[in-house]
């Protein structure tokens, strides 16, 4: 599919959908949002119910996770600091 013109005739905004019905999907919008045009139409055909099960479990274990890493590298940080000053304190 070639890349669409919305109603205001600009390009259409080729975007990702992440809702638990279409996780994934891609679709075109207006690229303008103060334009008020309502252009939209789906880029990629309905997805199977077995993706639908599958893609928001996937999701919600990538963010857990990513938070998760995110944690870590915050007690990283924390952790080396507290080695620097014991080493200061051992040295002085
Ligand atoms: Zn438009």
């Amino acid at each position: 599919m070639e890349t669409p013109f919305c109603y205001c005739r600009k390009v259409a905004r080729l975007r990702t959908s992440w809702t638990d019905a279409n996780p994934g999907r891609r679709f075109f919008n207006c690229s303008s949002t103060a334009s008020g045009c309502d252009f939209f139409c789906w880029k990629d055909p309905p997805m199977c119910n077995r993706v639908l099960l599958v893609i928001p479990g996937l999701l919600r274990k990538l963010n857990q996770i990513e938070n998760e890493l995110s944690n870590m590298k915050k007690k990283v940080k924390i952790l080396y600091f507290l080695l620097l000053i014991s080493w200061l304190y051992i040295l002085l």
